[in-house]
């Protein structure tokens, strides 16, 4: 099958032994490997999908660790890059008793941050059938200006462009800038993905209904969707659209479960593009996207929850 490339920050999260607190209260922290992109490469591969990651790590044992976590998950690992002098990015992450999650980074500037253009493994690139990105590596230069290059030499030879923003504001020097900057690359997409938070973020509007997603529609697009959490998530399309009701599972951690989905789409349309304009087929891969995202959020951490293709199919045979 067509490979596919996501390209941005793989790191570490620090995620306390215990829930329900704040960073200051945890006891003790553990090593829980992630970046949405880098999440999305694994996803892919699990489910017997081509995929490679490019992106920078530090020179240090946390950067060889997440790079030998790609392989053994079968992602390639030739698109990757290390700094001799910057450290592999870190992010302590917490979910308080309120239920909101407070994260604090370290980047300073962090490994992922100094990927320059002439980083590139440009055959790499240029090899692939679809290439996946987010926005955090548009928000300090040199990767920025990697991540537009990358993103050019993609579409130039014909690669599926797929972007899904992962809003993180507080990486951002204003919420103004951040919505400035995701919006400025929207209309090189063919395919978006945003979550409801998100789209309220970027269109200003309280409401999630189909005016607030169709005033994100751009006219190259070929499909755009919203992912509702434990409600499922929405298509749009030139032609058509629609929503996919979520699974019920037993959730212990959402973490993961846009990137999840994600790799599930990118897998089943990778190799036919046609399903994008064929709406019971791609209802069909938006239940198989659903039920990857939900099962991702049924063990703690990312990574470690991602489904393979035989756990997709158990969920939605039992359903
Ligand atoms: P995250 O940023 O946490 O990775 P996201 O906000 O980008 O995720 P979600 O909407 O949380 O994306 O999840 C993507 C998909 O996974 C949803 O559309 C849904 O199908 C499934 N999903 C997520 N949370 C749940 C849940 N609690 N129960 C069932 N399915 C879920």
């Amino acid at each position: 099958s067509g490979l596919i490339v996501s390209f941005g920050e793989m790191l570490i999260d620090f995620v306390p032994t215990v829930s329900g607190v704040s960073l200051a209260e945890a006891p003790g922290f553990l090593k829980a490997p992630g970046g949405a992109p880098a999440n999305v490469a694994i996803a892919v591969a699990r489910l017997g999908g081509k995929a490679a990651f490019v992106g920078k790590l530090g020179d240090d044992e946390f950067g060889h660790m997440l790079a030998g976590i790609l392989k053994e998950n079968d992602v390639r690992a030739d698109g990757i890059n290390f700094d001799k002098g910057a450290r592999t990015a870190l992010a302590f992450v917490t979910l308080r008793a309120d239920g909101e999650r407070e994260f604090m980074f370290y980047r300073n500037p962090s490994a992922d941050m100094l990927l320059t253009p002439e980083d590139l493994n440009l055959q790499l690139i240029t090899s692939a059938k679809v290439f996946h990105y987010g926005s955090i590596s548009l928000i300090v230069e040199p990767c920025r200006s990697a991540h537009l290059k990358a993103m050019e030499v993609a579409k130039e030879a014909g690669c599926l462009l797929s972007y899904d923003p992962n809003l993180r504001l507080p990486l951002w020097p204003s919420a103004e800038e951040a919505r400035q900057q995701i919006l400025s690359i929207w209309d090189k997409a063919d395919v978006i993905k945003v979550s409801d938070v998100e789209l309220e973020f970027l269109t200003g509007s309280d409401k999630i209904d189909d005016a607030s997603a169709l005033s994100l529609w751009h006219p190259n697009l070929k499909l755009l969707l919203v992912t509702l959490g434990e409600h499922g998530s929405r298509y749009y399309t030139k032609n058509f659209h629609g929503s996919v009701e979520a699974y019920h599972v037993n959730t212990v951690d959402t973490t993961g479960a846009g990137d999840s989905f994600v790799g599930a789409l990118l897998c089943k349309i990778v190799d036919d593009q046609s399903i994008l304009e064929d709406e019971p087929r791609l209802r069909e891969v938006l239940k198989f996207a659903n039920a990857c995202g939900a099962i991702t959020t049924t063990k703690k951490g990312a990574i470690p929850a991602l489904p393979t293709e035989a756990d997709a199919l158990n969920l939605i045979e039992g359903a």
